[in-house]
């Protein structure tokens, strides 16, 4: 039996595995930092839990094999420049934009994006890390470090965030899960919770947009697409080509939960409908210790990845299914975490049906 080889050992990677086992599918994820010889077979399967690498012994051993699924598509992604070239190229809408370039003003970005601009390392940025504002009324320059380094992003006004995770077959179909409403405080994602009738109107339009992003890049696996909602439009923020921190509720709410239909996509699985449960919701956990007294919330899930804790990074989650509104208004009610979390929770429950 062939193995599936992660390019990563985070909890993307870790979860990942978790979903191989009923399946029979022995997955391996593989710390960058690893120096050993891995046991690769000429059948093997590799796929990644993270856009870009560094070039280590492990890394080197895993990209150079003829089974990386979706090798070419890493690089088109991982750099916000081509990121974005691919959804002009495309005419798919997202925020209007331009490359940082050494000879780039402030000025110009005034003029052309408006009073607020968002510059974004092109490499690397996560849980908004990688981010500068600029604003006009403070007259903030572009720092010269940025400059071939970032792309510059209008300020997007938006109603609210929202998420499409949908999984491409080899055969070329595509599956979706129902969108996702996510909450992000400084950047990075606290909450997330789906399905919501009312955000049914939007779903084909993005299964539509995504369709052909997938499509454009043969790509095989889960992609995530996280968008602005702005009136009746949808702005596509960026695209993670891996399973996503705004899926991680399908593992409660979802008959098949991204990180199967992740694995089963890559080894050439067969792939169907997932059956969404109930009613779901995900609390992050950033920067806040293991407390199993939490077990004791009925309908209450814990993911908790064994990192150490530190301010501002993410080291588990919540998840919360259910067909009773009222076990998961009392499970909020219940949750007692630290600023900002009251803010995310009362952001859960005005947002339960
Ligand atoms: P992730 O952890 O999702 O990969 P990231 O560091 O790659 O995050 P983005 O997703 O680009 O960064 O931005 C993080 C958050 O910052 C967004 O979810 C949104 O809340 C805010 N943001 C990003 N771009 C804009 C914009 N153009 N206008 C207003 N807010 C923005
Ligand atoms: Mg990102
Ligand atoms: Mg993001």
């Amino acid at each position: 039996m062939s193995v599936l080889w992660v390019l990563g050992a985070g909890q993307l990677g870790a979860m990942l595995k978790q979903a191989g086992m009923p399946l029979g599918i022995d997955v391996r994820p593989v710390d960058i930092e690893a120096t050993e010889t891995l046991s690769l077979s000429s059948t093997d399967i590799i796929t990644a839990e993270r856009e870009e690498w560094p070039e280590t012994a492990a890394t080197r051993q895993l990209s150079t094999h003829s089974n990386f699924v979706n090798l070419a598509t890493f690089p088109q992604l991982a750099d916000r420049l081509t990121q974005k070239q691919w959804l002009d190229r495309l005419a798919l809408a997202t925020a209007p934009w331009f490359p940082v370039e050494s000879d780039s003003s402030a000025q110009h970005a005034y003029q052309t994006l408006g009073e607020r601009v968002l510059l974004k390392r092109r490499r690397g940025g996560y849980d908004g890390k990688g981010q500068y504002w600029l604003k006009q009324s403070e007259a903030t320059e572009i720092p010269e470090d940025w400059k071939g380094y970032a792309i510059a992003e209008q300020a997007i006004n938006f109603d609210e965030e929202v998420s499409l995770v949908g999984v491409r077959g080899k055969n070329g179909d595509t599956y979706f899960y129902p969108l996702t409403l996510n909450l992000h405080i400084n950047g990075i994602l606290y909450a997330s919770i789906s399905p919501l009738d009312r955000l049914k109107p939007f779903q084909s339009k993005a299964e539509t947009m995504l369709s052909k992003l997938m499509e454009a890049l043969d790509y095989v696996g889960v992609m995530a697409m996280e968008c602005f909602r702005v009136g009746d439009d949808l702005l596509i923020n960026e695209l993670a080509p891996r399973v996503h921190n705004s899926g991680h509720w399908t593992q409660a709410g979802a008959s098949v939960c991204q990180f199967e239909n992740h694995v089963r996509a890559v080894t050439g699985l067969p792939l169907a409908p997932a059956e969404v449960k109930n009613q779901s919701m995900m609390v992050n956990l950033i920067g806040i210790d293991l407390d199993y007294e939490w077990l004791k919330i009925k309908g209450l899930e814990l993911y908790w990845y064994k990192k150490e804790v530190r301010l501002g990074r993410k080291v588990g989650h919540l998840n919360f299914c259910s067909g009773s509104l009222t076990i998961l208004q009392s499970a909020l009610a219940d949750l007692k975490l630290p600023k900002p979390y009251p803010e995310a929770l009362l952001w859960l429950a005005k947002n339960l049906p």
